[in-house]
């Protein structure tokens, strides 16, 4: 993809974003567009960064590693999030690595984080990752264990644990998922909630979401991935 298009594309994400939010309410600059950049080269980061895109988001520990980092120094405003399964051997460097980390979803993984945290002396931002429809081959914690475990995190990592994120069920009406996200948010006076991707960010944003993370429709489809 050029440079033009990219900077084409974001331009009117941001636009979309903008209006879903007016039609909600709610102010455009409450929501973060964060730029899953997944599979795609460092170059396609450096031509989004010059669009003005800050935000960006990745699934594998080891790419963001690959293509952030050298960024940085250029781009002090740079914000990267974690938004893939994070084992707990790599939770070190993703504590190194990110500046919010949103697929918190399991006990072990808590502890592994919070020793990172404690070892590295930086703590990114935590969100949980809640496996909304319920589904046996996703990541999240299970609606059913979400109440208990924010608390557990709550206790754990005070305010570093900022809020909730959700992927819906491929095939379903996302919005009753989404509302159930946000519920649950309201209910432990958590502020951020991740929701929204390129298909149904705007529903997200009708639904309360303050971070949404659109890749396809900024950087164009990527080859096939798990
Ligand atoms: C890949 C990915 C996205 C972006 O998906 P698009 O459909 O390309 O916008 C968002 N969130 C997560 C967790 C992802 O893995």
């Amino acid at each position: 993809m050029s440079d033009p298009d990219l900077a084409a594309n974001l331009h009117r994400i941001h636009e979309r974003i903008g209006e879903a939010a007016l039609r909600a309410g709610r102010l455009p600059q409450d929501v973060t567009l964060v730029a899953v950049s997944k599979t795609h080269p460092a170059a396609a980061v450096q031509a989004a960064l010059a669009a003005g895109q800050a935000v960006f988001g990745e699934n594998r520990v080891q790419e963001a590693a690959a293509k952030f980092p050298a960024l940085r120094p250029d781009h002090p405003d740079l914000r990267l999030h974690l938004i893939g399964p994070l084992q707990t051997n790599k939770a070190r460097e993703a504590v190194r690595l990110a500046d919010v980390i949103e697929t918190l979803d399991r006990p072990r993984l808590a502890e592994a984080l919070a020793a990172a945290i404690a070892q590295e002396g930086r703590s990114p931002r935590l969100l949980i990752q809640v496996n909304v429809g319920d589904e046996p081959q996703k990541a999240g914690v299970a609606r059913a264990s979400a109440d208990a475990f924010i608390a557990a995190c709550r206790d754990r990592f005070g305010p570093a644990l900022a809020g909730l994120m959700c992927i819906p069920p491929a095939g379903e009406d996302p919005v009753p998922h989404f509302a159930w996200l946000a519920d649950r948010a309201a209910r432990h006076g958590l502020g951020v909630l991740s929701m929204g991707m390129s298909a149904d960010f705007e529903a997200a944003i009708t639904c309360g979401a303050t971070h949404v993370r659109v890749g396809s429709a900024i950087f164009g489809q990527r080859e096939a991935m798990k």
